[in-house]
């Protein structure tokens, strides 16, 4: 027995490509359950992690479902959640057992042919987290290695779970602080090691990528992406390097560049190649941040073994618009020119695709794929953009209205990749987004750190220009050729944030909507040749699985998520917003249908008469602009995860308000107390601000 499984490791390390390195120790190989071949060469019928392949491209070979018969695809089961916040993850599928983590970082595992839970598991995060959480309380994903299953919790631990029975391993907290971090993206898998950043870029975040030990948890190696305190020894040369693209005492608002999303193992250039996120804070003027802010904004590219610095590529230098750089990156082996390219294709909040040489980082051409007014062109040898000298809003003082805006024109929604079209399918947002640079902003311990001034540009309440930010804010998948840099189709939506994208060889595109629809096109031409009413928006990327000779189709439902929260008027352009949240399980020729559904209750506005002064009501727009507005909504008008103030009995009785907002009496829903940085007289003039807007709301007959 011991010389058979020595065998079997001996040829599972050729399968994976042995690389010999040096001082950081070998990985231990997995002795059971999956490996690191099967991560490097995905099964057809298993998903085994987030994109599916090493190259994360998920593409599935199946065919069994195709453009000829995707028209009888049913219903076979769903499974209802507890948690009703905006459901983003990526199911996986291994040996039978269908895994999905949930909002509030829940686990569940079914069986995957009949929907029959077999555990889950509940971290228990303390909701007051969620103060220092830019975007709802989202998980997308696990990762899937040895006998265990992977995944980071809201409050920073990367937890460890045996995957058939669902108890816990270890649980260990990985994030540097309990107030600026959080973790929402899925772990990755490099040779026995679990990879994980975390979220914080609009708090005092200092981003980085690490390793950890998939047996115990101990910390391998760590990146970070923004350099520390000069005053102290850099890490490593990296730093140093970045130290000097800086000024001002950056170190002390963390600086950002958090690594909240896409982190791909590349087997075939053993590197790991990540997204960073925005600079931080994002205006540049009050903390005298100059120069290109490395490595934010960037794909970076490290060792696998080592974490050592390898190339990086920054897409937006000097970020003052929050263009996080943490979209799904995919990889692909493309002719280009004629010649055969290893490449890196990402298409990140700011509006362009870009291809980079994956070994080398050497840029290969960037084209934008939306409407793009913060730059008037793309050097085509370098890569670096020409900025709009109207867009750098700290210098001149003005409003700045971006497209694409702070939520991107295509933010973590997974995007696909077909070898077989050869095009790169994106679930693409027109969604603008107004920057000001705020007077006298200085940084508190609490709420986003932008240095921005959002009350003064929130949504007016004049039909008119509400009107007309409604009509510019829409949604589309694009079927991109990377080779030519070109769409080839595009399905137009009505509002955006719609769901990621699974393609298949059986010539099929899979994408939920924030309309609440699940649908199939064929992927060569963009015919729809299938959809099914989900009853909630759907934010999430499908994926697709095979048992017995059966093709399955999963994904997660549930709409919210950060456009919901902060998009205002905007927050239900695809339609009435609800979060029902559930997993959908289709097969051809099943027939199930979803339970019947209330229409939505019809809230009437009935505030109190505003009775502040104008002076009152401007000091709490600045005041809601900048700690309310992230989860109560742009011009307080929330989305339909979180209560709506215009609509709160809280707005009656200044005593009421004052409970919630200075003493806390929420903080275990998640409404923890601002008294650090507010004054009972600051959330007095919010109560007077909501009133007033509520009042305006209600003049023009909205609810
Ligand atoms: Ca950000």
């Amino acid at each position: 027995m011991r010389k058979s499984s020595g065998l079997l490791a001996l040829a599972l390390l050729s399968l994976a490509g042995c690389h010999k390195n040096g001082d950081a120790g070998s990985a231990k190989l997995a002795t059971s359950g999956v490996t690191d071949a099967m991560l490097t060469n995905a099964s057809d019928n298993e998903w085994l992690s987030y994109g599916r392949d090493s190259n994360e491209q998920r593409f599935s070979p199946l065919t069994a479902i195709n453009d000829q018969n995707v028209g009888q695809l049913g219903l076979e089961w769903s499974a209802d959640l507890d948690t009703a916040r905006g459901q983003e993850a990526t199911p996986l599928m291994h040996d039978g057992m269908l895994y999905v983590t949930t909002a509030w970082s829940k686990v569940n595992a079914y069986d995957a042919k009949t929907g029959q839970l077999k555990w889950s598991y509940d971290p228990k995060v303390p909701r007051e987290v969620l103060v220092h959480v830019c975007c709802d309380a989202v998980n997308r994903g696990a990762a899937l290695y040895g006998d265990k299953l992977y995944f980071g919790s809201l409050d920073g631990r990367l937890i460890a779970l045996d995957a058939k029975t669902g108890k816990e391993v270890f649980a260990k907290k990985v994030v540097p602080n309990d107030s600026d971090y959080a973790i929402t993206g899925a772990p990755r898998i490099a040779k026995g090691r679990v990879l994980i950043g975390a979220a914080g870029g609009e708090y005092k975040a200092r981003g980085y990528l690490a390793a950890y030990d998939a047996e115990t948890g101990a910390e391998v190696w760590k990146f970070y992406t923004v350099p520390g305190d000069p005053s102290k020894p850099f890490e490593d040369k990296a730093q140093e390097a970045a130290a000097k693209t800086w000024s001002g005492e950056w170190w002390k608002y963390g600086g950002g560049g958090t690594v909240w999303d896409s982190i791909v193992y590349d087997p075939k250039t053993n590197l790991v190649y990540f997204g960073t996120g925005n600079a931080e804070p994002w205006n540049p003027g009050p903390v005298g941040r100059k120069g290109d802010s490395l490595y934010t904004s960037s794909i970076v590219a490290v060792n696998a073994d080592t974490g050592a610095y390898a190339w990086h590529f920054q897409e937006t230098p000097q970020d003052r618009w929050d263009f996080d750089s943490d979209a799904p990156i995919t990889v692909a082996d493309l002719k280009i020119g004629g010649q055969d390219k290893h490449v890196v294709m990402h298409a990140p909040k700011n509006g362009h695709v870009y291809l980079i040489d994956a070994k080398s980082g050497q840029f290969l051409s960037a084209k934008a794929f939306t409407t793009v007014n913060w730059a008037t062109s793309i050097d085509p040898k370098t890569g670096a953009p020409t900025f709009n000298p109207d867009a750098m809003y700290e210098k001149t003082g003005k409003p700045w209205i971006s497209l694409p805006g702070a939520l991107g024109a295509h933010s973590w929604q997974p995007q696909s990749f077909s070898p077989k079209t050869g095009l790169l399918y994106i679930p693409a947002n027109d969604l603008a987004y107004p920057y000001l640079g705020a007077k006298d902003w200085k940084a508190t311990d609490i709420g986003f750190q932008t240095g921005l001034d959002a009350g003064s540009v929130a949504m007016p309440a004049d039909p008119k220009a509400r009107a007309g930010a409604a009509a510019a804010t829409t949604g589309k998948l694009i079927a991109w050729d990377p080779v030519t840099q070109t769409a080839r189709w595009t399905v137009k939506y009505e509002g955006p944030w719609n769901g990621g994208v699974l393609s298949t060889a059986g010539n099929l595109v899979f994408q939920g909507t924030a309309g609440g629809t699940f649908a199939a096109f064929s992927a060569d031409k963009g015919s729809k040749l299938w959809s099914f009413g989900t009853q909630s928006g759907v934010i999430a990327a499908p994926m697709t699985y095979a048992i017995d000779g059966q093709q399955y189709v999963a994904i997660m439902v549930g709409w919210g998520g950060v456009y919901d929260l902060s998009a205002g008027t905007l927050a239900n352009k695809s339609g009435a917003v609800r979060n029902i949240s559930r997993l959908m399980v289709f097969k051809l020729g099943a027939k199930g249908v979803l339970p019947a559904i209330k229409p939505l209750a019809q809230l009437v506005l009935d505030p109190p008469a505003f009775k502040g002064t104008a002076e009152q009501a401007a000091h709490g727009a600045a005041v809601f602009g900048r700690y309310c507005a992230v989860c109560h909504g742009d011009a307080a008008v929330a989305g339909g995860l979180v209560p709506d103030l215009r609509h709160s009995g809280a707005i009656n009785s200044p005593d009421a308000i004052r409970s919630v907002v200075i003493d806390g009496a929420l903080q275990h829903n998640g409404m923890v107390s601002f008294k650090t940085a507010l004054k009972p007289e600051d959330v007095e003039d919010v109560r007077q601000y909501v009133i007033k807007r509520a009042n305006e709301d209600k003049k023009l007959g909205m609810k």
